[in-house]
């Protein structure tokens, strides 16, 4: 008895009758029952446990335990005290035997577990907000077991790649991941993994449209209290308008590069026929030579055009990785009829025929897309063979977005000078026609704006076929 009334767990003791035989002093203080009152009583009166979950009524597990002849647990319950008072128990009930194995009545015991039950909820709590947290958080975030591979991701993850958490769960992420950069990516989380080292690196993320974003990753080794691994946790940003920043950076100081070996070059030109003249003019003057003098006044004249054709195309050129302009919907049907509009004179005097097919609206500026359009018009009829120029537009929807072409048949291009044409500077033709060499320079640098290409198909006296790309605007249709 002394013993009983020492313990700390509640202990009650009954007979083959369900009445209560013994009753400790940690039982009276949760039933709320005292000893004497509680003995001879049949236990189910006593002992009050509704479920926690369902708020069921159970049956007192003492009760099963006779008649199942065993040792039976009852985990998640709620004991109702005499004054209504609750109290999460946890009950163990065990029959009590003979030396024979006659069974001669139950002992019960239970015990108070708020504590346990306020840690747990803490718990719960604590993870309930980390992970509201999380899926609120403008990155995404993973983390992975200890055997590298990945158990959870945030909702922005999920929403990101519009793929599932089973699908991505363990290696199914991996999938998202753009192919040429899985070795790399692999190699460095490996190689941290393995040291339990913070990683950070960038890689391509496929979205669901197909579209890879660059992302930077963190990652960072996850311990419990005692110290143990648990794996790791990390986010990734998406930093693809950095990265475009970035290699639009690289791009204009290769442009400037260019640009600085051009201007200096071919400026020089018309500057020294201007230079070489006016001492002529001078001479002349001097000799009184007015005839020699009006020659001399020409020929600068026409560097001085030259010179002013140069710098304003120059300028235009400039402007274009400048600008900023505002993008909106833009019908190219509109736009080839404006530049055929700007080029009638001379589609009139070369007796020029232009045909296009139903053309797409597309995201973009419409005054870049009117010099895209016009200058590759322009050169159709500017480089044509002795027959009237016949041009043609037509459009493909391609996995890029759309592919739209110019054809002409005209004095064709050798395919030595395919790629050279794009240059700033770069002509074929001397001044027999006229021109400065930046048209199809201003045409890439619009075309690759937009995240598109151009390039020309073409053999020399074979007429042209310029073709560029353009991202297609959602849903739209030709
Ligand atoms: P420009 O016409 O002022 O010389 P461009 O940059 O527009 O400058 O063209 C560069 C060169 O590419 C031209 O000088 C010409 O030799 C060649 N070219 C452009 N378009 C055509 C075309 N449709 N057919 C043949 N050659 C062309």
């Amino acid at each position: 008895m002394a013993t009983l009334a020492s313990i700390g767990d509640a202990v009650i003791v009954t007979g083959l009758d369900g009445r209560i035989i013994l009753f400790n002093r940690v039982a009276e203080s949760l039933t709320g029952w005292s000893e004497s009152e509680a003995e001879g009583m049949p236990l189910k009166d006593v002992l009050l446990i509704h479920d926690e979950q369902t708020g069921d009524t159970v049956e007192s597990p003492q009760i099963q335990a006779l008649r199942e002849n065993r040792r039976v647990e009852l985990t998640d319950h709620i004991l109702t005290a005499k004054d209504g008072r609750l109290t999460p128990i946890d009950t163990v009930a065990a029959p009590v035997k003979y030396e024979g194995g006659n069974v001669r009545g139950v002992v019960l015991v239970f015990r108070n577990v708020t504590a346990r039950k306020e840690a747990e909820q803490a718990v719960l709590r604590s993870a309930e907000h980390f992970r509201r947290m999380a899926d609120s958080a403008p990155v995404l975030i993973w983390m992975t077991g200890t055997d590298k591979r990945c158990r959870w991701f945030n909702k922005p993850w999920i929403e990101f790649t519009g793929r599932t958490m089973e699908q991505q769960i363990g290696d199914g992420w991996v999938e998202n991941v753009h192919p040429d950069d899985l070795t790399r990516w692999y190699e460095s989380y490996e190689a941290c993994f393995d040291r339990r080292a913070p990683f950070e690196m960038e890689y391509r993320l496929r979205r669901p449209d197909g579209a890879y974003r660059w992302v930077l990753a963190h990652g960072t080794a996850l311990h419990d209290r005692t110290g143990g691994f648990e794996g790791y946790i990390g986010s990734c940003v998406d930093i693809t308008e950095r990265k475009h920043a970035e290699d639009a950076l690289v791009r204009a100081n290769e442009d400037m590069k260019q640009f600085a070996f051009a201007v200096s070059h071919d400026l020089q030109e018309p500057l020294r026929v201007i230079t070489s003249y006016s001492q002529l003019l001078l001479n002349a003057s001097k000799a009184g030579n007015e005839e020699e003098g009006a020659m001399c006044v020409g020929a600068i004249t026409e560097g001085t055009n030259r010179m002013q054709d140069l710098l304003s195309d120059l300028l235009s050129y400039t402007q274009i990785e400048a600008f900023e302009e505002s993008s909106v919907m833009v019908d190219l049907n509109a736009i080839l009829d404006k530049a055929t509009e700007n080029l009638r004179p001379a589609i009139e005097r070369h007796e020029a025929t232009v045909t296009s097919e139903r053309l797409p609206s597309v995201y973009g500026n419409d005054t870049r897309l009117l010099q895209l359009f016009q200058n590759l018009i322009e050169n159709a009829i500017k480089y044509r063979s002795n027959s009237p120029p016949l041009i043609h537009i037509t459009v493909e929807r391609v996995k890029e977005g759309w592919r739209l072409s110019v054809s002409d048949n005209g004095i064709g291009i050798d395919a030595e000078y395919h790629q050279r044409i794009f240059g700033v500077f770069k002509r074929l033709h001397g001044r027999t026609i006229p021109g400065t060499g930046i048209g199809l320079a201003i045409c890439q640098k619009v075309v690759e704006r937009y995240g598109g290409r151009i390039w020309v198909d073409s053999a020399l006296n074979q007429g042209a076929k310029f073709y560029f790309t353009l991202p297609a605007a959602q849903g739209a249709h030709a």
